[in-house]
């Protein structure tokens, strides 16, 4: 069975299709600037066929799709015959509010529902609905299609932890509560986590840190999340690339009401210009950062330090939720890559028990176990796959 999976942004669209005999990537690509210009890089794995790294006008989501399949089928770029060889498609859908606790079945009633959910994440959702339509558009209704949420993994949180303190209509009525997000990568770190460990999920407490350009920290109790970092929206939690993270609301009205600034411009300030970018003035990427702080650029170390000092804090508030923990997972960008920010998290788990394997802390591109064997709670770095869970969940639903 072949699975297209489509992660699709407001103007981006990414995809890869794998054959889920073997789990293996036939190919993977990227449609950008869609509804300016239009640029399509593709990139087939087998077969020796070329890279495809070219303009394709690209006016709607609908031409990105059709040339992405165009791409798939063609004799010089291709990876199958023709579309009749893609059995399902898995989309990406970031908000499935408290709907949806899995992934289901794309009907018109899911499609409502995901509509429901607009409020919630305003940016994402219309896209991921305008990937879905314009797949039907191009490959019709016959091909089954599944919806894989971010906020799902974490509807298993309980009350205690998913509750804010504010007056409880506000729940009941407008639905305001943490919600989370990246958790099919929560999902897929903790499960692989319990497979290199050998051991039962359900008898482990992991603790999750994704941390890539958006960053977030999952408590994983038994296989299930209990808590996590990000809430309402992905803003809040952890300093990230450009968002603030936690914050006193009252910062907001005292900004806005001294600057005459705006409810949109200060979200967008909080969204696009605050984190380590914010902090540090330099850049939101943390090899820049790395670069200006060993160069003596104070603010970009100051910036370094709040993120591992925030992860630190927020898995150390996990500890408590769970009452233990067996094993850290690193993963994402910035946590499958930076061995500097890992040893600096990593200083505050010895409490813990926690020994670093600095030779292992070195390595990259593999699931490794970077603790010590004597190390009390086990440290790995498993690099995340949410393409695959979602293939893998389409299979299962519509296989
Ligand atoms: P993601 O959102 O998971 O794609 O992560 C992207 C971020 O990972 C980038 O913005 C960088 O900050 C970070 N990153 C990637 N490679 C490295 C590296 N070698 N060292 C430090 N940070 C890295």
């Amino acid at each position: 069975m072949k699975v297209l999976v489509i992660n699709a942004g407001s103007s981006s669209l990414k995809y890869q299709l794998i054959d889920m005999d073997g789990e293996v990537l036939l190919a993977k690509g990227l449609c950008e600037r869609i509804g300016i210009d239009g640029h399509l890089k593709h990139t087939p794995l087998v077969g020796g066929k070329p890279v495809f790294n070219e303009d394709v006008p690209m006016p709607t989501h609908s031409e990105a799709i059709a040339a992405v399949i165009d791409k798939l089928t063609s004799e010089e770029y291709g990876v199958v015959s023709s579309m009749k060889e893609i059995d399902a498609v898995g989309h990406r859908v970031v908000h499935g509010g408290e709907k949806f606790a899995s992934s289901v079945l794309i009907t018109d009633d899911v499609m409502e529902a995901i509509h429901e959910c607009i409020p919630f994440a305003p940016l994402h959702n219309p896209a991921n609905i305008t990937g879905i339509n314009a797949c039907k558009a191009v490959m019709g209704n016959d091909v089954p299609m599944v919806a894989v949420f971010d906020t799902a993994f974490h509807q298993t949180m309980p009350p205690k932890a998913y509750m804010y303190a504010v007056p409880y209509n506000y729940y009941k009525k407008d639905g305001v509560r943490r919600y989370g997000f990246h958790g099919t990568s929560h999902r897929y770190v903790s499960s692989r986590c319990a497979e290199l460990m050998g051991k039962p999920i359900e008898e482990l407490k992991i603790i999750s840190c994704h941390m890539g350009n958006g960053s977030s920290i999952c408590a994983v109790d038994g296989g299930k999340s209990v808590d996590t970092s990000m809430g309402f929206t992905p803003l809040v939690g952890l300093p990230m690339g450009t968002r603030a993270g936690d914050l006193d609301a009252g910062v907001i009205q005292y900004l806005m009401h001294k600057d005459g600034i705006g409810v949109d411009e200060m979200l967008n300030i909080l969204n696009k210009k605050s984190g380590v970018l914010g902090v540090s003035g330099v850049s939101s990427d943390f090899r820049d950062l790395d670069m200006a702080a060993a160069d003596g650029n104070d603010r970009a170390q100051l910036a370094l330090d709040m993120f591992a000092y925030w992860v630190a804090k927020v898995a150390g508030s996990y500890v408590a939720a769970m009452n233990g923990v067996d094993a850290i997972v690193f993963t994402a960008g910035v946590g499958e890559n930076s061995k500097s920010m890992r040893s600096a998290i990593s200083e505050y788990f010895k409490y813990l028990g926690v020994e670093i394997d600095e030779e292992a802390n070195s390595k990259r591109g593999e699931d490794i176990c970077i603790s010590t064997p004597d190390s009390k709670v086990k440290v790995f770095v498993i690099p995340t796959n949410e393409e695959l869970v979602i293939a893998r969940d389409t299979k299962a639903i519509a296989g």
